[in-house]
């Protein structure tokens, strides 16, 4: 008995302290929370506080920083004072800065893509205190705020760049634009080279995967071996579905240069006015009665006359995006050019070899031969031509015409050429 009564004793002992380390552990938590609480009211409060936001706001604009240098590239149509009203300053600023550029003889013309920078003190009245005004690629007018008054002082600077040529080479995996900037391909030459294929490629329906690209262009660079600027491209070679779309830069008069295909054709491709040889002119753009169906209709297209079978030819380089039964029209073929513009040819007999819808053609390649099929009185091609969807009259049509290197102008081009792909072949060596 006295044994058990123990045993029931140490229990019960077992029991008190459970109790009591639980009631220890509710009791701290409690505290702990209610100090929690009070601590975040505390900084809540304090958050509020007028002054302490004033004090936060005097730090972050701290952050920004005193100095910002902002850059522009001219554009066409810029003026030095359409560049100046850019600049979130004064009128009075802005005055003293145009009046200090147009003093300036060596800025008389202001060129696309002349480079300004201007330095801006943020905690000055008049913010600009500097700027730099490129001349052209080798040498800069640096003006400089005078120590007196609110007028700036020039300096010629003759930059110290060397000329670097650059062959890069990539497929397109992704989009052009980040498979060259992938490359390190500075973004201007990347739009000069989308500028220059914008006549016959179609950048945003025209490129697949696994298409691919190379390049020749200028790099200017300075003592520490950093690219400070780009030049021109040399060369270009555009492989889309296993078409070369190949250009040269040829100067073809002192000072002028374009950019030339193989066969020394300007890249700056014009649309045919007549898509066909040994045709006549049967029926023009605008209101007409219409053969057929004799009532006043529009004419959306020009009309040649020509015997069945007489080849007809693609007016400009492009993608065929119809080569079909187009109701009235008969058999007909669609090109689109690039962005802006399409053509359209009905009424053929067959289409030539190839034609079919995605195919790549050049221009004045044969795409059909002329027919009378559709709405048709008689063998005629019925040629149109669509700008920003829009039909327009094809003999009025004005385009840059297409420039093609002939005889002694060939045989240079031809030698310039020659030069060209031997300097390729050797940065691809190197590279
Ligand atoms: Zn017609």
């Amino acid at each position: 008995m006295k044994f058990l009564r123990k045993i029931e004793l140490k229990e019960y002992s077992i029991f008190f302290w459970l109790v009591l380390i639980s009631f220890l552990t509710i009791f701290v938590f409690i505290i702990y929370t209610n100090n929690k609480v009070d601590k975040a009211l505390k900084i809540k409060s304090s958050l509020d506080n007028i002054y302490l936001k004033k004090t936060l706001k005097e730090i972050t604009n701290n952050l920004n920083p005193r100095y910002v240098n902002k850059e522009y590239l001219a554009v066409s149509g810029d003026t030095y004072q359409s560049i100046i009203n850019k600049l979130n300053i004064n009128e009075k600023e802005k005055k003293i800065i145009l009046d200090t550029i147009l003093k300036e003889k060596s800025l008389k013309i202001l060129r696309i893509n002349q480079k300004f920078i201007f330095k801006f003190d943020n905690l000055s009245q008049e913010k600009v205190i500097e700027f730099k005004i490129e001349t052209d690629r080798k040498n800069e007018i640096y003006f400089q705020k005078s120590s007196v008054g609110s007028s700036f002082i020039s300096k010629k600077i003759k930059k110290n760049f060397k000329k670097k040529l650059v062959y890069k080479e990539t497929i397109i995996t992704n989009s052009l634009y980040n498979s060259a900037v992938n490359l390190g391909i500075k973004p201007n030459i990347i739009i000069e080279f989308a500028r220059l294929y914008g006549f016959q490629v179609d950048f945003q329906r025209d490129i697949w995967k696994s298409d691919s690209f190379q390049i020749i262009y200028e790099e200017f660079i300075n003592e520490d071996n950093k690219i400070v600027d780009t030049g021109e491209i040399i060369f270009a070679n555009l492989k889309l579905q296993n078409s070369d779309l190949q250009l040269y830069k040829y100067e073809y008069e002192k000072n002028k240069i374009d950019y030339f295909d193989e066969n020394g054709k300007s890249i700056k491709k014009t649309l045919m006015k007549t898509p066909i040889n040994g045709a006549r002119l049967s029926s023009s753009f605008g209101k007409r009665k219409h053969p057929i169906l004799g009532y006043t209709k529009m004419h959306t297209g020009t009309d040649f006359a020509a015997p069945k079978g007489t080849p007809i030819m693609a007016s400009g380089d492009g993608k065929v995006t119809k080569a079909g039964w187009c109701g009235g029209g008969g058999n007909c073929v669609k090109i689109k050019h690039n962005s802006k513009y399409q053509t359209v040819y009905a009424h053929m007999s067959k289409f030539a070899k190839g034609i079919k819808k995605g195919a790549r053609v050049k221009q004045g390649q044969t795409i059909g031969y002329v027919g009378s099929t559709g709405l048709s009185t008689g063998p005629h091609l019925h040629y149109e031509v669509i700008e920003n969807g829009r039909k327009i009259n094809s003999q009025k049509l004005k385009l840059p015409s297409g420039k093609i290197l002939k005889g002694e102008d060939r045989k240079k081009f031809e030698v310039s050429k020659i030069k060209i792909d031997v300097l390729k072949s050797d940065l691809i060596s190197k590279n």
